[in-house]
């Protein structure tokens, strides 16, 4: 029997609900295959501030390198935010991913049938369906760089953020997108601003040069206003798009928005091996917290792309991702994807899942 270590980080507000969901459901994968999933369930965020004083406490990061995965549900609340900056929650996220040298967010955006109602966009543009994934270098380019401030002499005050790539930091997330379209539709669109930006020229060039590497992806480039404006034009066009950090930050988030749904949409940030942290996209919404009112479906999308990426787990994951379908298509809603409908709990949505989990 396969055994997968899984560092389990709750969090806060409705993070322990829909992390225990997930867990329920990875648990019924581990009967149905033979797979043992052991858990170590540590703290980060503001349950970690109340009990030992630090958003991100040194044995958390040790209990989730020791882990083949991480599985985190969502940290911070009202409670902690008049913290100083170093002793907020978020700061967890941070620290999490540095410390396991995550350089790859992947956001998979897909509009399920059952939810076509959620998405702003014409049906006449979504009718050919909509599932695709931005891979988001995490860890360089502007968000990174130098940084200053200066005098100038007749224009006052500037200030400057640098906007910095290295050739191995582009290849090694560019073999990361190369990969991850091999498992799926095999189309990379690499985005970038090379009519402009130095960095995005270089971007361009490694890009170009791994391509020859992997013969059965069909690649393009697109430049970043031109990707803005094909994702709500035709977002059926795309399977793979790889970019760098600031771009990425941005087409992520209007991705994640056609598909209408927060509570949906599930990440993965992955380093060079194969342990991942995986969460959903969504905060810990203080809200709904402790009220049985989240959506548990990132949380448990998360733990399938956790089984596919991390533990090379393709069928079961495929399982999980066919029993939410079959949980949609049977009308299950909870609040957030209702429409003002009747909807269910938390718990009953993890239900339904589980007994279409075959
Ligand atoms: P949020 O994502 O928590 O909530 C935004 C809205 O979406 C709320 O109305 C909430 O009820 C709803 N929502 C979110 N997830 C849902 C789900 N699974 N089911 C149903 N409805 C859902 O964003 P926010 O309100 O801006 O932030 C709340 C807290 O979460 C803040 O402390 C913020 O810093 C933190 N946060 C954490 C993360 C993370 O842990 N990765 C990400 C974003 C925000």
């Amino acid at each position: 029997m396969a055994v997968f270590n899984i560092a389990l980080v709750k969090g806060d507000g409705i993070g322990p609900d829909i992390v225990n969901e997930a867990v329920a459901v990875l648990n019924r994968i581990g009967d149905l295959y033979g797979h043992s999933f052991k858990y170590n369930e540590t703290v980060a965020g503001g349950s970690a501030i109340d009990k030992l004083g630090h958003p991100l406490p040194d044995e958390t990061v040790e209990a989730c390198l020791k882990a083949d995965a991480v599985l985190l549900g969502a940290v911070g609340g009202p409670k902690w935010d008049n913290l100083p900056g170093d002793l907020r929650p978020e700061k967890a996220l941070l620290g999490l991913r540095s410390a396991l040298g995550l350089y790859a967010n992947i956001r998979p955006a897909i509009l399920y049938p059952a939810l076509r109602s959620a998405c702003p966009l014409k049906d006449s543009i979504t009718s050919g369906g909509l599932d695709l994934v931005v891979v988001r270098e995490l860890t360089g380019g502007l968000y990174y760089g130098e940084r200053g401030r200066k005098q100038t002499p007749d224009m006052g005050e500037a200030a400057y953020d640098t906007m910095i790539y290295s050739e191995k930091e582009v290849e090694r997330i560019g073999r990361t997108a190369f990969e991850l379209a091999r498992r799926r539709r095999k189309k990379l669109v690499s985005v970038d601003k090379a009519n402009v930006l130095e960095s995005s020229r270089l971007w361009r060039e490694v890009m170009h040069r791994i391509k020859d590497d992997y013969p059965d992806v069909d690649y393009s480039d697109m430049l970043v206003d031109n990707a803005a404006m094909q994702l709500v034009r035709n977002p059926g066009q795309f399977d793979v798009i790889v970019t760098e950090n600031t771009f990425g930050d941005i087409i992520s988030d209007e991705a994640s928005m056609i598909t209408g749904s927060i509570g949906m949409l599930p990440s993965a940030s992955l380093g060079g091996g194969t342990r991942g942290l995986y969460e959903p996209i969504h905060g810990s919404a203080p809200d709904i917290a402790g009220r049985d009112m989240a959506n548990p479906i990132a949380t448990i999308l998360s733990a399938a792309m956790m089984l596919r990426l991390s533990f090379n787990l393709e069928k079961e994951a495929d399982t999980i991702e066919q029993a939410v379908i079959a949980a949609l298509n049977d009308g299950f809603r909870t609040a957030d994807i209702a429409g003002g409908l009747p909807a269910v709990g938390t718990k009953d949505m993890g239900a339904a899942i589980r007994d279409r989990l075959h």
